[in-house]
């Protein structure tokens, strides 16, 4: 049996080891309590005993006393007169020698009256065995002779009998005195017995309360969901799990502070406990930061899963008021039903894992989504290519394509965008957003972002070596690289390759920019002093805001590619790029249109006085062979690139 197995017993059975220990406990009480009894019967016994030993002289005498009675009234019988004197004669050695002789020595007198009744008996021998027979008038005498001893012997006996019936009540009785303190003594222990006992029971428990309850809303947590999901599995019984992730908690979190944030937390679960669990008969836990689950015990169809999760909707999305601060959040769910999703705690907790996370791809609106065996698959390829960028990155399996951006003015190729490019052996090629995705689920981001630096350098570099006129590259970069040391990894991967300050730039996305606004106004304005060209990415898609813009060292907007798609048809779209055109200008900002896929787009672009643009039209992203060919066709401005005022070209 493994060690862990053993464990596992030890802590399950962690109450039962208690009743052994308890009963050893009784047991030796209760043991050591009929010891004593029995040594007290043992001493008593012994005092007995001698006492019974002077009854017994005593009772001799007697029957020798009456035989000569007898032997008076018919002189035939002097056998029995004989016999009965031989009796008598036999006890005296008993009592003057051996362990007899030294009991009957501690009660007064004994050995002294013993003594002087075996004298008396010795110096009647020759008239009881040589005169009596033919004198049977002599038995007078003898009786005579012996009444006194047999009186003397039996106020012994019966002395020393009432003295042994007073044992208990000796005022000098310590043995008794001894055994009644014994008796209290276990009765004190057997009660502090049971107060352990107790105490043990009521410490295991609120241990157990602990071990099974979160400590900011006392709401079940984790282990304690997992144990009263295997108990419903074991049942095998329908019931349905509801995992919840708040959204919109992060922002309260962030604006108001880590203590309002817990306050929320508490004022989520007393609602859920309130319009869920009484309204419901379900069970919330909280599973740690901003996570619920809702145990439904009670499932029949799947119009219960709805109904529930549309009341935790309703629920969350009721305003909050948070010390005064109203907040609004809402959730995202994820449902599962056993046995239809999973026949163990540990499937259907993983596999409402999975529907909350797609759930939470359409936040930060409510939503709740039933678990499905395609969204497993999904979760299945996410992890190989975990697996599979990382064997990538470090087997240089990971390629850079290089896209233009168009200087409208000049027609010029201002500069390159690089872009991430990954064939997977099975799956193909993998959209960069994709391998974004799981490089920052599993921690590769910051790893891949820098060799995509390096890598860029590199490339610079070679384009140099082979005669090309030097042209600036710009990099994604994802969150994992918003960090203040960016400006540090840009440095070296130039000098190492021997580059000037200014040939790399970065693009950020607005939403990477506006959660992380502190570093953002401490890191851009240093990029920017090492001649990093800055540019928004995908701009109209995310957060950001125009106190923001403003305030940020951001050289470049990169309008997005879906206000971009369909400028020529869409009036609407038209004049929102016309804005932000006029927007950005105004801001001092260069202005590049990305996706530009026809002629077309491009006049009207160039109309509005966008500054740059990238897309098919010009040519799509490009192995880093083709790119000194096309440059070729689109050649660079002969002044080169001025990377110290806010533009590009
Ligand atoms: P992005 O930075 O906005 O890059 C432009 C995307 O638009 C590229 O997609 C490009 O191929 C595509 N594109 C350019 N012109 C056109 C056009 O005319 N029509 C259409 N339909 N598409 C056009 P791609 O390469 O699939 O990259 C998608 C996104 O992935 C990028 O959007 C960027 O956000 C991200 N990404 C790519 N490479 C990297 C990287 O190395 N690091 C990081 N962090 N993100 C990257
Ligand atoms: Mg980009
Ligand atoms: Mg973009």
């Amino acid at each position: 049996m493994s060690r862990l197995l053993l464990l596992k017993l030890a802590s399950r059975y962690k109450n039962l080891w208690l009743f052994p220990i308890v009963l050893v406990f009784f047991v030796s009480a209760m043991v050591s309590l009929v010891q004593l009894n029995q040594s007290i019967n043992i001493l008593d016994s012994r005092y007995g005993t001698s006492v019974w030993s002077l009854f017994q002289l005593k009772v001799e005498l007697r029957r020798f006393y009456d035989t000569l009675s007898i032997y008076r009234a018919d002189p035939s019988e002097f056998d029995e007169v004989s016999n009965r004197f031989d009796i008598l004669w036999s006890r005296f050695p008993v009592l003057m020698k051996g362990e007899d002789a030294a009991q009957l020595s501690k009660i007064e007198g004994a050995t002294a009256q013993i003594e002087s009744i075996f004298n008396l008996i010795r110096s009647l021998e020759p008239v009881v065995l040589e005169q009596l027979p033919d004198q049977p008038e002599k038995a007078a005498m003898l009786q005579k002779a012996l009444s006194p001893h047999i009186a003397a012997i039996d106020q012994l006996a019966l002395g020393n009998y009432h003295y042994n019936n007073a044992f208990f009540n000796r005022s000098d009785n310590t043995v008794s005195q001894l055994q009644k303190q014994l008796v209290w003594l276990m009765f004190g222990l057997i009660i502090s017995g049971l107060l352990l006992l107790l105490m043990v029971l009521r410490e295991n428990r609120i241990n157990r309360y602990q071990a099974e309850h979160d400590s900011l809303t006392h709401l079940p947590n984790r282990a304690f969901l997992r144990g009263k999901l295997t108990e419903l599995c074991e049942k095998k019984q329908p019931f349905a799990l509801h995992l919840i992730d708040l959204n919109g908690f992060k922002d309260v979190n962030d604006t108001l502070g880590h203590h309002t944030g817990d306050v929320l937390l508490q004022a989520v679960s007393a609602r859920l406990l309130e319009h869920i669990d009484h309204e419901h008969g379900c069970i919330t836990c909280r599973l740690g930061g901003d996570e619920f689950a809702i145990l439904q015990p009670r499932y029949r169809h799947s119009k219960d899963l709805q109904a529930i999760g549309q009341a935790i909707i309703q629920a969350l999305e009721e305003e909050f008021l948070v010390e005064s601060h109203p907040c609004f959040i809402g959730g995202s769910i994820g449902s599962v039903v056993y046995p239809d999703h999973g026949r163990d705690a540990s499937r259907l907790l993983t596999h409402a894992d999975i529907a909350m996370y797609k759930a939470k791809e359409s936040a930060p609106e409510s939503t709740l989504m039933t678990f499905d065996y395609s969204m497993d698959a999904q979760i299945n390829r996410r992890q190989q290519l975990h697996k599979d960028l990382r064997d990538a990155l470090e087997h240089g399996k990971l390629t850079l394509e290089y896209q233009p951006i168009i200087g409208f003015e000049n027609n010029c190729v201002e500069y390159f965008e690089a872009l991430l490019r990954w064939h997977h052996p099975v799956y193909g090629h993998i959209a960069p957003p994709e391998v974004i995705e799981v490089a920052e689920q599993y921690g590769l981001a910051h790893p891949l972002g820098c060799w995509v630096i390096e890598q860029t350098c590199r490339q610079i570099q070679q384009w140099q070596e082979q005669g090309l006129q030097p042209l600036p590259v710009s990099v994604n970069i994802s969150p994992a690289m918003y960090r203040l040391d960016l400006v540090a990894t840009i440095n070296n991967a130039l000098d190492n390759c021997g580059l000037r300050k200014g040939l790399l730039w970065i693009e950020v996305t607005e939403d990477t920019t506006m959660h992380s606004i502190k570093e953002a106004n401490e890191m851009l304005p240093r990029l920017q002093e090492q001649g990093v060209m800055i540019a928004l990415d995908d701009f109209g898609t995310g957060l950001s805001s125009f106190s923001h813009l403003q305030q940020l060292s951001i050289q470049t907007l990169k309008i997005d590619r879906s206000f971009i798609k369909d400028i020529v048809d869409n009036p609407t779209s038209s004049s929102l790029v016309n804005n932000i055109i006029a927007i950005g200008h105004d801001l001092g900002m260069k202005v590049v249109a990305e996706g530009i896929e026809n002629q077309a787009a491009a006049d009207i672009l160039q109309q509005y006085g966008c500054d740059l643009g990238q897309g098919y039209l010009y040519s799509r992203p490009l192995h880093a062979d083709l790119v000194p060919d096309f440059c070729h066709t689109y050649p660079a401005p002969a002044a080169g690139i001025n990377t110290t005022h806010r533009g590009v070209c």
